[in-house]
């Protein structure tokens, strides 16, 4: 039997400096410090920056002398506004990538139409990024959303960062019959790119795949999507207790994927749990890198 940890699985480096900022500050201010939403959807860090004092809010209302953290995903300029007319320190942990997408539909809000965005509405990357559209941004979740919109001259079409390629592509395509000049700007970071590859590989070289991570994170639900449709035998763990020893038998290769707020802690304690498993009935077991 063998365990095999997707490459480029687990914290990304926009989640991993936030965490970083939000400790940094912790020490250095002697306030109260919040952060504005879960700074990663995993319950496990989130529990242990309650522990550190470092609580998450979702309401700006009643709230003064604090620091507040912007966390990776970013916040529209509203958000910022209403923070400074408030008197409330502005710690910014929003990923340098999200940045940029922002200055990007800042600049093409100026000169296009209509900014297409593709990624979820709830997700709060989606939330900042309209914000920053000057009302020209219109959020398309799926490819049938795409029947319903006019045709246009001038658009320009970009996605959340953490959006899955296919989608994206699909509905690109879709927009290409209703649009006379389509400006296409693939956001989707690098690192979310490099994700959704390793776990496309990995879904195709073993006999079962956990992906581990937050049920409220979005990039973790598309790597999920993303192994599902290669490997029906795919499942969405929140902790390793969720794995049972029915689930691994027969199985010679396990996989394991972590999305992109998914501690290393949640990889091993899964990579510790399936060894568990197996334990009783005499197998051998090791963990070794997707060699695809
Ligand atoms: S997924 Fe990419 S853009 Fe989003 S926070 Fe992580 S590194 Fe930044």
């Amino acid at each position: 039997m063998e365990i095999i940890v997707a490459k480029n699985s687990g914290l990304c480096y926009g989640v991993r400096r936030a965490l970083d900022i939000a400790s940094e500050t912790r020490q250095k201010k002697a306030g109260k410090v919040f952060t504005l939403g879960d700074l990663i959807h995993n319950p496990q860090v989130i529990a242990d920056l309650e522990r550190q004092k470092i609580h998450s809010i979702n309401d700006l209302d009643g709230l003064n002398k604090a620091t507040v953290i912007i966390r990776s995903h970013g916040a529209s300029p509203d958000i910022y506004r209403l923070l400074t007319q408030k008197n409330i320190e502005i710690v910014d942990a929003t990923c340098p990538i999200v940045k940029k997408i922002q200055k990007l539909v800042e600049v093409l809000a100026k000169d296009k139409e209509e900014i297409i965005i593709v990624g979820d509405k709830e997700h709060p990357e989606i939330k900042g990024l309209i914000g920053f559209s000057q009302g020209k941004g219109i959020i398309v979740e799926n490819e049938d959303q795409v029947k319903s919109l006019p045709n246009r001259k001038r658009r320009a079409i970009l996605a959340q960062s953490t959006q899955d390629l296919y989608l994206f592509e699909k509905i690109v395509s879709a927009l290409i019959e209703k649009t006379k000049e389509l400006n296409v700007y693939n956001t989707i970071c690098r690192s979310t790119q490099t994700r959704q590859k390793s776990t496309s590989e990995l879904a195709s070289c073993v006999d079962i795949l956990f992906i581990a991570g937050g049920k409220n994170s979005s990039n973790t639900n598309k790597l999920y999507q993303i192994s599902k449709r290669i490997l029906p035998n795919t499942h969405f763990i929140e902790s390793a207790a969720q794995i049972k020893p029915e689930m691994l038998k027969g199985a010679k290769k396990i996989g394991i994927s972590g999305g992109a707020s998914t501690p290393p802690r949640a990889i091993q304690e899964a990579v510790a749990k399936i060894k568990a498993s197996f334990k009783h009935q005499f197998h051998r077991e090791k963990t070794v890198q997707c060699q695809r």
